[in-house]
């Protein structure tokens, strides 16, 4: 396919309530899908031992958080139970001029103004099977405290409300069926070109 006949990059934001499976899906896309570049986001949370800094976010203090809304250097920013979180827009734009489709996972109110600033951003919901089955993974996945999962919870029926919200629901019953469905969405899983396969470019930030 010549560069003319590829739809253009755009942007495409992963939602959906805490415990849904979101990190699942990305985690696959990674792996399988290089081509498709996942934003790195910025927190003030604390790292979980999984997490790699660099990698699954940037981890800051609240006031080098600050100085990066001062500088204008989010593209959207959220608290979001207790701590903060943030798009680096430089890196989003950057891929986007590439022509590089993108996507972020980020929260409802990070949604919200991912749609006001940029309307032609593709909003996707992820959502679980069932209610029950999105408190059985909250609870059970052993990484957050009680209180930390009960502000989760609360947050979890404002975020499933939404719904109506997004461009595309995707559930996530099998997490291997939701990144597939996920990655046909982003428009590329007959784009990968061959230019971006190469080692050089398979990794790169
Ligand atoms: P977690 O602490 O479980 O990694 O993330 C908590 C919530 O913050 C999730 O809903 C996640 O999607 C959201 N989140 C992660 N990065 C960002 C970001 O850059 N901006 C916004 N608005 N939300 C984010």
């Amino acid at each position: 396919m010549d560069d003319d006949a590829r739809p253009a990059a755009r942007l495409t934001v992963l939602s959906g309530p805490s415990g849904v499976g979101k990190d699942s899906v990305i985690e696959l896309i990674r792996a399988r899908s290089p081509w498709i570049r996942l934003s790195v986001s910025v927190t003030t949370r604390k790292k979980r031992d999984y997490e790699t800094d660099g990698e699954h976010y940037h981890f800051v203090t609240r006031s080098e958080f600050q100085r990066l809304i001062d500088g204008d250097q989010l593209l959207e920013w959220a608290e979001f139970a207790g701590n903060l979180y943030g798009t680096p827009r430089a890196q989003v734009e950057g891929w986007l001029q590439q022509g590089r489709p993108v996507l972020l996972k980020i929260d409802l109110q990070g949604a919200r103004q991912v749609r006001s600033a940029m309307p032609e951003a593709r909003l996707v919901f992820l959502a679980p099977p069932s209610v029950e089955e999105l408190q059985r993974r909250l609870i059970g996945r052993g990484t957050d405290d009680e209180e930390t999962i009960r502000r989760r919870l609360v947050h979890a029926d404002e975020e499933l409300a939404a719904e109506a919200e997004f461009d595309n629901t995707v559930v996530n019953d099998f997490v291997e069926r939701a990144a597939d469905e996920l990655v046909s969405l982003l428009g590329s899983s007959y784009l990968a070109p061959v230019s971006l396969l190469g080692p050089a470019s398979a990794n790169e930030h």
